[in-house]
């Protein structure tokens, strides 16, 4: 496998090329190409997503875990499969050069999950619900729902065989979809079998293969012994009808394999939840078996699939635990966020609820003392930095959304009292009200009022 790219961790730069580099003008510095900044104003809607999806992941008794970020390169390799899209092209892998290991960032979350509950014992004697969240990295063609650092909700079902558990997790999802606001978001499911299944299915596959070679693209050629099943994730349009009409693993799905899947769809019809069988849902990871899903829109444009996940009971033992099953899913947070953002008020959330205006080196202090008092309250308060005239003072507060002004100068401190002023109308009111409220008084009066 050629890796992606080759960094060292060491710059590099001699000490005189360095210095020299430096008496020139420093060449602007912009974020790597697929890696996005996310401003404090869209940063508020990440925000109340996390929020969200934490209330509902304990709601199911899920908890959290968190690993590294770069983990051995041969954990991906081993875990997701040689002949995948991440592995064979998206992985950034690279050599420390500190101690020469082959190091890749993490392309998505569960085979390091499931690495972590290995090298800790976690499935020695019950299984866990755990999830994590936070960036991937894959280095793909940056576009609309598709980039080089994303982010992933991750949800792992350790030690579970199912099919009660594959349900609920889709169960689970349905009710995330519900407590955005989400619609058209529907569920595609599949059963990818069990290893002799796919034996037997992937024999025929290949015979009809290689009676299509003529339609068959250059990946696809490449694959059809060593991943044909792959072959029919295709995207590229010339290979559908091909694709369309092989034969399909779930025909040569055993006694076992179909009543697994039945106990799914029986759970999923209590729960009232439609789906719609696809046999070609394969998804791009090589580890997984049984029950296999997707959650797509056609709100996203070409990038729709939201939420994939699946059964994955070989896993554990392939990267070096005691055999135990295990189901999952991913979601992808930035697509997510775009669905939501289509359906609901976009608003940024004020910065604070009481911005403090003050005229004068002493007010400036007294301001900051009785800010203290209010942020033990429970009420988010910004003290204007620095000095500037009344004015300018009065534009931030506004700027900040705040509820109210509360304003510090000469006056206010002989009279040991604040002006406050309304920076928007009640409801019912012209004119947004002013009064004064003594500094003793000042908590009390704006918990009620604020
Ligand atoms: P796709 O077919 O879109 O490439 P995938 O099968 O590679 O998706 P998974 O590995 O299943 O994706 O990842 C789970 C989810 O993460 C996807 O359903 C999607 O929402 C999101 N995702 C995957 N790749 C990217 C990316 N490059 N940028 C943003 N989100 C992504
Ligand atoms: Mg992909």
């Amino acid at each position: 496998m050629a890796p992606a790219i080759q960094i060292t961790t060491r710059g590099g730069l001699s000490l005189q090329e360095s210095n020299h580099s430096m008496t020139q003008s420093f060449q602007k510095v912009r974020a790597l190409t697929g890696m996005k900044d996310v401003l404090p104003d869209s940063s508020a809607q990440w925000e109340a997503l996390e929020a969200t999806v934490r209330e509902w992941l304990a709601s199911y008794g899920y908890r959290n875990m968190r690993t590294p970020v770069l983990e051995h390169t041969r954990l991906f390799t081993r875990g997701i499969g040689e002949v995948t899209d991440i592995v064979e092209k998206e992985m950034y892998t690279f050599v420390d050069a500190l101690n020469n290991e082959q190091l890749t960032m993490r392309p998505e979350f569960t085979a390091g999950m499931v690495r972590a509950a290995i090298e800790h014992n976690m499935l020695y004697d019950r299984p866990h619900r755990v999830y994590t969240m936070g960036p991937v990295f894959r280095h793909e063609r940056p576009q609309r729902g598709r980039y080089r650092q994303f982010h992933q909700i991750d949800v792992e079902a350790l030690g579970f065989a199912g099919p009660d558990v594959d349900a609920e997790l889709i169960v689970m999802l349905a009710r995330l979809w519900k407590l955005l606001g989400l619609k058209d978001i529907r569920l595609e499911l599949n059963s990818l079998g069990q290893g002799d299944e796919r034996a037997a299915h992937r024999a025929a596959l290949i015979v009809y293969l290689e009676k299509h070679k003529d339609v068959l693209d250059e990946e696809a050629q490449r694959r059809l012994y060593t991943n044909p099943l792959r072959v029919l994730d295709t995207k590229n349009p010339a290979m559908q009808e091909m694709a369309n009409n092989a034969p399909r693993l779930f025909d040569f799905l055993g006694s076992e394999s179909l009543a697994h899947f039945d106990g799914v769809c029986e759970r999923l019809h209590d729960a009232g939840i439609e789906y719609r069988l696809n046999p070609r849902l394969v998804r791009g990871l090589d580890y997984y078996n049984l029950t296999v899903f997707e959650w797509v829109t056609d709100r996203l444009g070409a990038q729709g699939t939201v939420c994939g996940g699946g059964r994955y009971d070989g896993l554990i033992e392939l990267v070096g635990g005691k055999p135990a099953p295990a189901v999952g899913f991913a979601i992808g947070v930035e697509r997510l966020l775009d669905l939501c953002s289509q359906s609901g008020d976009q608003a940024a959330p004020p910065e604070c609820q009481i911005y403090m205006i003050h005229q004068g080196p002493e007010a400036q202090r007294l301001a900051a003392q009785l800010a203290e008092p209010l942020r033990d309250a429970g009420l988010n308060v910004i003290v204007h930095a620095g000095s500037a005239g009344f004015k300018s003072q009065f534009k931030r507060a506004d700027a900040s959304g705040a509820t109210v002004a509360v304003i510090i100068g000469a006056e206010e401190i002989a009279a040991q009292a604040a002006s406050v002023k309304w920076l928007r109308a009640q409801s019912g009111e012209d004119q947004p009200q002013q009064e004064t409220i003594a500094f003793e008084r000042l908590v009390t009066e704006l918990k009620l009022k604020v």
